[in-house]
C-alpha cells in the first residue's frame, strides 16, 4: 500500500517538464511561407530563428507558398494572441490575432515573436506545459522569466532547458544547455554631433528613431574639472532642434547626449559654458 501511494507521488513529478505528442514532421527541414506584411519579417526571422538554433535536428526554411507545409497569417483568434496546429498536419498554420496585430506597431515586435515562437512550438509537435518557470511553451509563453538589468534590454533566449528536452525528444540530436542572453531592443542611439557649448548649446542633428530624444544634464561646473556634484537639472530636447538655451544661465558643466524611448543612453558630450561666452 505504502509503495503504491510512493510510486504515485514519483509519477506526478515528472523528470522532465516537456509535452510533446507530436506527431513530428518527417524528414529534417519544415518548409514555411507567411501571408503578413513585411514588418512582420523581423519577428518571423527571430521566431524561426529561436528553433532552427534548438540543436534539434529539425528546422524550418521559407519557400513559396505553393512549396509550403505551415502557412502564417492573420486570423480572428478573440483574445488570443496566437493560434497554431499541433505537429504534422496536412494545412498547417500559424495565426496570429490580427485584432492584436494589424498593423504591427515598433514596439510590438519582441512580443509578436515570442508569440510566433511559441506557436511554432506547437507546429513542431509541442503542447502546453503547466509551470511556474521560464518556458516558451508554458501558457502564456515566457510568464516567469527573470527581468532584464536593464529596460532596453530583453531576454533573446526564449529555450529552457525543458523546451529544447521536447524538442530533441521529436527529432533527435543533442540538447543544448541554454544560455540566458540579453539583446537591444533598439541599437543604441547615436550621440548628437559637433556639439558646441556657448551662451547656448547645439549640435548638428543625426537620424534617430521615433521617441529618441536629447537630454541636457547641467552640473556645477566643478564636475567637468573632475569633481562630483549632482545633476541641478535636466532638459529634454529633439535631436532636429539642435540647440537649446539653458534658462537659468551660470557656471555650468552640461552632459549632452541622446537617448532612446527605452531609456537606453549614447555615448556622452561634456563641456562648460559660462555666461557670456559666445
Ligand atoms: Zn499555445
Amino acid at each position: 500500500m505504502f509503495l503504491v501511494v510512493l510510486l504515485a507521488l514519483v509519477g506526478a513529478t515528472p523528470a522532465h517538464a516537456y509535452n510533446a505528442p507530436g506527431p513530428r514532421w518527417p524528414g529534417d527541414t519544415i518548409r514555411y511561407a507567411d501571408t503578413l506584411p513585411k514588418n512582420w519579417n523581423w519577428s518571423i526571422e527571430a521566431a524561426v530563428r529561436t528553433w532552427n538554433r534548438s540543436g534539434a535536428d529539425i528546422r524550418f526554411r521559407k519557400v513559396p507558398r505553393s512549396r509550403a507545409q505551415v502557412v502564417i497569417g492573420y486570423g480572428n483568434l478573440g483574445s488570443a494572441a496566437g493560434l497554431a496546429t499541433i505537429g504534422r498536419h496536412s494545412g498547417a498554420s500559424v495565426r496570429v490575432n490580427s485584432l492584436l496585430y494589424r498593423p504591427l506597431r515598433e514596439r510590438d515586435r519582441v512580443f509578436a515573436a515570442q508569440v510566433l515562437a511559441h506557436e511554432l512550438g506547437h507546429v513542431l509537435g509541442l503542447h502546453h506545459v503547466r509551470s511556474d518557470n521560464c518556458r516558451l511553451m508554458s501558457t502564456p509563453p515566457l510568464t516567469y522569466c527573470p527581468k532584464p538589468p536593464e529596460p532596453w534590454l530583453y531576454d533573446c533566449q526564449w529555450l529552457s532547458k525543458d523546451d529544447i528536452r521536447g524538442v530533441v525528444h521529436l527529432y533527435g540530436r543533442k540538447d543544448r544547455k541554454p544560455v540566458r542572453q540579453y539583446c537591444l531592443r533598439e541599437p543604441r542611439p547615436p550621440a548628437p554631433e559637433d556639439v558646441v557649448f556657448g551662451s547656448r548649446i547645439t549640435w548638428r542633428p543625426v537620424p534617430v528613431l521615433s521617441g529618441t530624444r536629447v537630454v541636457i544634464t547641467t552640473y556645477d561646473a566643478a564636475r567637468c574639472a573632475g569633481g562630483t556634484s549632482p545633476a541641478l537639472s535636466t532638459a529634454e530636447v529633439r535631436m532636429q532642434r539642435g540647440r537649446w538655451t539653458d534658462p537659468s544661465p551660470g557656471a555650468h558643466c552640461y552632459e549632452v547626449r541622446s537617448v532612446n524611448r527605452y531609456g537606453m543612453p549614447s555615448a556622452s558630450t561634456w563641456g562648460v559654458a559660462t555666461p557670456g561666452q559666445s
